[in-house]
């Protein structure tokens, strides 16, 4: 099959990744994180220093941002690519609250946004992708074959990953989340370049009450109603 590109965009926690990495793995399409990208980005800045409390010295990284080299890499055991920051793997270190609470910051940041966006469109040339984010279907392909654009109330989104971090036993507070999703949702919303937004050819998914597997079986479905 020719390259072929599955766009899920939408808001903060809502799941995309989950939903996302099973319909690569059912399709034996290649799954792209781009959250994963902004947030390894995120934690170059905070471990450069130049992102404290809130503030970006957004000149500096710029200027830097040549050293700044992203990839995803294929774990030993599983068939899952992991986030690699300048060849060391991030995976767990971009999930914290932290970068969570900066990653929406450094994103704002036009040439941050073109670096990615490059490396996003050359990870999918030729190639049969599921990609997850904010902008993959409005600007990274906006002829992408199938767009969706996930979306659920912030109250179920925070309790959902209170519920994913106490299960991995991690500390964690319902009212720290809930605040860290409305923040991003605020700022992906509103910021003037590539703000989230549904594209107007998207399929919308409002997943508030709906089982993994459930939105699975809607995803496979309206692949199969796509290609028929
Ligand atoms: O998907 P995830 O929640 O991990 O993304 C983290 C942050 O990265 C988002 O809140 C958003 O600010 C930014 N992002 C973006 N564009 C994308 C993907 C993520 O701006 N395509």
């Amino acid at each position: 099959m020719k390259h072929f590109v599955i766009a899920i965009d939408g808001y903060s926690s809502c799941g995309k990744s989950t939903m996302a990495k099973e319909l690569a793995k059912q399709l034996g399409f290649i799954y792209i994180d781009s959250g994963a990208m902004y947030r390894a980005v995120a934690l170059f800045a905070l471990r450069q220093g130049w992102l404290r409390d809130g503030i970006l010295d957004k000149g500096t990284l710029c200027e830097h941002l040549n050293e700044l080299q992203i990839s995803f890499c294929q774990s030993d055991n599983e068939s899952k690519s992991l986030i690699c920051l300048n060849g060391e793997i991030v995976e767990k270190e971009i999930r914290g609250l932290e970068v969570s609470n900066a990653v929406s910051i450094v994103a704002q940041v036009p040439e941050v946004r073109e670096k990615m966006i490059d490396l996003q469109r050359h990870i999918a040339a030729n190639a049969q992708v599921v990609m997850d984010g904010r902008d993959i279907g409005t600007v990274v392909f906006p002829d992408a074959e199938l767009k969706i654009f996930v979306t659920a109330d912030a109250a179920v989104r925070a309790q959902r990953r209170y519920d994913e971090l106490l299960a991995k036993g991690e500390n964690a507070s319902l009212e720290d989340i809930r605040k860290n999703i409305e923040m991003r949702d605020h700022m992906d919303l509103n910021r003037p370049i590539s703000p989230l937004r549904q594209a107007e050819d998207a399929l919308v998914l409002d997943n508030g009450s709906m089982s993994i597997e459930e939105q699975n079986a809607w995803l496979l479905d309206k692949y199969h109603q796509l290609i028929k």
